[in-house]
């Protein structure tokens, strides 16, 4: 029954970690810090349709801000607004977690309401240098809610 599949889709929340659900940086729709949102730009952002979308600068794994679909809703193309403006102006908090957190600790997050896109982190180590993080991909709420549920959302 649905209740059973949610029930246990909850319990499951403790032994699945981010780093297996996340959405991989390579398939993230991201912006350059550098851009300017003209036509083609704004055309882009709404053909891909995201909510939310990390800004990078230089290389995609820097990740330095974040931008909501709705911020852009009232930009005149023609006014060539830079991404950099918009990001410093809204400067949404940027939550950053492991790639070992698992998916009760993530929804714990999300519900506190910082941010509901973490940036899943892999750490490296060769034991000579500092140990470093590199990102390597997004989990939102929705990913924790369809391991939940045990079934596929589907976006209208
Ligand atoms: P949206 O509201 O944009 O549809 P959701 O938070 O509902 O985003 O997430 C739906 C799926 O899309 C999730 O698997 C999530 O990881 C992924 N996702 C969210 N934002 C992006 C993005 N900018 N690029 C690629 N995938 C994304």
């Amino acid at each position: 029954s649905d209740e059973v599949n949610i029930i246990s889709g909850t319990l499951s929340l403790k032994r699945k970690k981010v780093g297996n659900i996340m959405t991989p940086l390579d398939d993230v729709f991201m912006l350059p810090y550098d851009a300017v949102l003209d036509f083609d730009t704004l055309s882009e952002i709404t053909r891909e349709g995201y909510t939310r979308m990390p800004v990078y600068e230089t290389n995609r794994a820097n990740i330095v801000g974040l931008l909501n679909i709705k911020d852009l809703a009232l930009l005149d193309p023609d006014d060539g607004m830079a991404v950099k403006t918009l990001c410093k102006y809204y400067s949404y908090e940027l939550v950053f977690v492991t790639e070992e957190t698992t998916l009760d600790v993530m929804l714990e997050d999300f519900k506190k309401g910082h941010s509901h896109m973490a940036f899943i982190q892999q750490y490296h180590s060769d034991g000579e240098h500092d140990p470093t993080y590199k990102t390597i991909g997004v989990v939102t709420l929705e990913d924790i809610i369809e391991e939940m549920i045990q079934a596929e959302i589907y976006d209208e």
